[in-house]
């Protein structure tokens, strides 16, 4: 067989565990950096793959490429997200075992591009009958949809997602994508109502008002220019010269169709979005007393009739609130602020929940139903959306933050315990690897009864005169003494001057980070009142009556906040792909070292490494590919196989501290030996 490797591929290293000195962070980076000017993006760390974004068509994604990763080995080809792809598809069939494809990094990082890439992979290069071709496009399609919705523009991408995404792909005994599944969390619904400067709102709104057809904006009563809207004004930036809303528009309008949504289905998707648009644009006054009124009905009749709602009804709900006093229901009237509170409470829930509607229409028409059929298996994708840290980090980023937090334990946990206990199968001693478990920091945030989010719920149930400032008392009083927390209050002179009074700060593992505790209470309880539920309830929109169920209008609990379900749902035995961002089409040192700090990259190098994992290959394939390089095992070895690789390794001049041999697998120190052979093989 030819080695696809050419000379260029192996600028640097194309593996950092060659490296003569992988600890350190230098020679890591500068590896790094030359594979990237000869637009090498890919390296891996022993099984993980390593991505730096080229914000630039590479031309790597073709056809050929992705024929050239089929069924091949990872020291043989250079490193790609195909081999990746490939390599977990194989284990899946093989070994029989579900898989799961981790992706990390900060924003902009690549993530989701690279979670597409292996979804293409799977789509081109699996066997498929007609039926399967549906589930293929329907598997394809439902990025665009779920991107116009759940995507916006952000400072770091302009193609940022604002939720987190974990997608089962479904395959049947020959391996072909039979169906899928989509769990969404924490979509960062604050973004409906407000974006911070230079950001939008999610790429659907534009995409309607400015690919919608005429008659379409007209029974929605749009207006075709994002300005005239307040809640897509904020951030000061309508169009964004990397898209183009009006062909989005079109490629979304199609995808809907493809998934299976009806005409009707969509009139009704765009019916809420456009509602959205007229709720931001609601006026109100005072009256004499302080309450607010809505000083023009123009929203108000176009709200009533597309949300399926009475005006009247609907006024009375967006300026009050119901109280339950001794028995008697109250209209208590609320004040400006309260009132345009409210309208926001309404459009974020409104929005949150049409998205979780169109994730589980999604899956609806992903279901694999064939029952007959029960010997599926599975790849899980999880594109995450990375640490966050700002100026000014809030409930959001919190909540993101512990996400991370939660997937960086399972991730070093999963690969770190995955390796140990092959070694162990395979009969070979190593040292156990010493390496940073987050654990203590996942239960300081989620421990029951005294974790950070049991104390806000707390607050939140709690009547009376609880607020964001209280919330940060008793954090202090229940968590102060943790080694990872730490208050204004509670910190040394230097830390206190890196601190505002109404912060707290969490240590984790990719660094420290303060949040602000304004507004925790209020995002948390996400604070819809009961009589704008109630509208809701009573809507003729047929999305919004799955929406809003009467049920929760007599259950009292409140729902779950921080839904990390699906971290539980993860697969074993991951191939995770890390990707290291770098800024637009440059990449400084600065940059790179930083964010290497922020996974934790570097340890998780030195880690693998320590266990010495850096290729093993099957002794069955090692004879056979490697046999005619030695006369005792050319043209074929007719002894037992074991003594078969000790000769032929012998015979290349393999010293024993460079490989172990383990049951069924030779483990060899360095993949270069193996680079060795194979150019032995080649110049034979
Ligand atoms: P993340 O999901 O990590 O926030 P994205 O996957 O959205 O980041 O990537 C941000 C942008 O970077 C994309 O819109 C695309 O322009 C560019 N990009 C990402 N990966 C690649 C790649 N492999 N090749 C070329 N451009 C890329
Ligand atoms: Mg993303």
């Amino acid at each position: 067989m030819e080695s696809a490797l050419t000379a260029r591929d192996r600028v640097g290293v194309q593996d950092f565990v060659l490296l003569e000195n992988y600890t350190s962070e230098a020679a890591f980076i500068e590896n790094l950096r030359k594979r990237f000017k000869e637009n090498l993006i890919y390296t891996y760390i022993s099984s993980v793959l390593v991505s730096v974004n080229p914000y630039k068509d590479l031309e790597i994604y073709t056809k050929n490429h992705m024929e050239r990763y089929r069924g091949v080995n990872f020291y043989e080809v250079s490193p790609h997200i195909y081999a990746t792809s490939d390599n977990s598809y194989r284990s899946m069939r093989t070994e029989r075992r579900d898989q799961c494809i981790l992706i990390s990094g900060e924003s902009g990082a690549g993530k989701t591009e690279a979670s597409k890439k292996i979804l293409q992979y799977y789509a081109v290069t699996c066997p498929a009958s007609d039926q399967v071709q549906t589930v293929k496009d329907r598997l394809l399609q439902s990025n665009p949809v779920l991107e116009a919705f759940g995507n916006a523009k952000t400072l770091r991408n302009d193609n940022s997602s604002r939720f987190g995404k974990y997608m089962d792909i479904q395959f049947d005994f020959k391996g072909a994508p039979v169906g899928g599944h989509i769990i969404n969390y924490l979509l960062e619904k604050s973004r409906v109502v407000h974006q911070n400067h230079g950001e939008r709102n999610f790429h659907i709104f534009y995409q309607l008002i400015e690919g919608g057809e005429e008659d379409l904006l007209r029974r929605l009563g749009l207006e075709r220019n994002p300005q005239h809207y307040q809640y897509l004004v904020k951030g000061n930036c309508p169009k964004v010269s990397s898209i183009n809303d009006r062909s989005d528009w079109k490629q979304v309008r199609k995808a809907l169709t493809v998934i299976g949504f009806s005409e009707d289905e969509v009139e009704e998707l765009m019916n809420i979005i456009s509602s959205v648009l007229h709720l931001g644009n609601m006026q109100y006054g005072g009256d004499d007393g302080g309450s607010a009124c809505i000083t023009s009905d123009t929203q108000i009749k176009y709200l009533s009739r597309l949300l399926g709602v009475s005006g009247t009804v609907l006024t009375e709900a967006l300026t009050h609130r119901k109280i339950i006093a001794k028995g008697e229901e109250l209209m208590s009237p609320l004040n400006i602020e309260q009132a345009s509170a409210a309208r926001d409470a309404l459009s974020k829930a409104v929005y949150g929940r049409t998205f979780t509607w169109l994730v589980n229409k999604i899956n609806g028409s992903l279901a694999y139903t064939d029952e007959s059929n029960k010997n599926s298996s599975v790849i899980g994708l999880l594109d995450i959306y990375g640490f966050e840290v700002f100026q000014y980090n809030s409930f959001e980023q919190f909540c993101i933050n512990y996400c991370n937090e939660k997937l960086q334990q399972l991730f070093i946990e999963l690969t770190l315990k995955s390796e140990q206990e092959e070694y162990e199968a395979e009969g070979i001693t190593w040292e156990p690897v010493q390496y940073f478990n987050n654990k203590i920091i996942c239960d300081l945030v989620e421990e029951k009864f005294k974790g950070i989010i049991s104390i806000l719920d707390e607050e939140c149930l709690r009547p009376g005169d609880a607020s964001d400032i209280t919330f940060l008392e008793k954090l202090e009083d229940t968590v102060g003494s943790h080694p990872h927390f730490v208050t204004h209050k509670l910190a040394d002179t230097k830390t206190r001057k890196l601190m505002g009074r109404e912060e707290f700060r969490l240590l984790h593992y990719a660094g420290d980070v303060n949040y602000n505790v304004n507004g925790f209470l209020d995002k948390n309880n996400d604070l819809l009142y009961r009589n704008l539920k109630e509208v809701m309830c009573m809507s003729e929109n047929k999305i919004l009556t799955q929406c809003f169920d009467r049920e929760e209008l007599t259950d009292k609990k409140r729902p779950d906040t921080v839904r990390c379900v699906v971290l539980s749902h993860v697969s074993p035995l991951p191939n995770p792909t890390i990707v290291v961002p770098c800024a637009k089409a440059e990449f400084t040192k600065l940059h790179v070292t930083k964010i290497l700090d922020y996974s934790e990259l570097l340890h998780f190098n030195c880690s693998q490494v320590k266990l010495c994992v850096c290729v093993c290959v099957f002794v069955c394939a090692l004879v056979f590919r490697y046999k005619s390089l030695c006369p005792d095992t050319w043209p074929n070895w007719q002894g037992k196989l074991p003594e078969g690789v000790s000769t032929l390794v012998k015979h290349l001049g393999y010293k024993p501290e460079e490989y172990k041999m383990g049951r069924s697998k030779i483990f060899i120190r360095f993949p270069k030996t193996l680079f060795a052979t194979e150019d032995a093989l080649e110049t034979r």
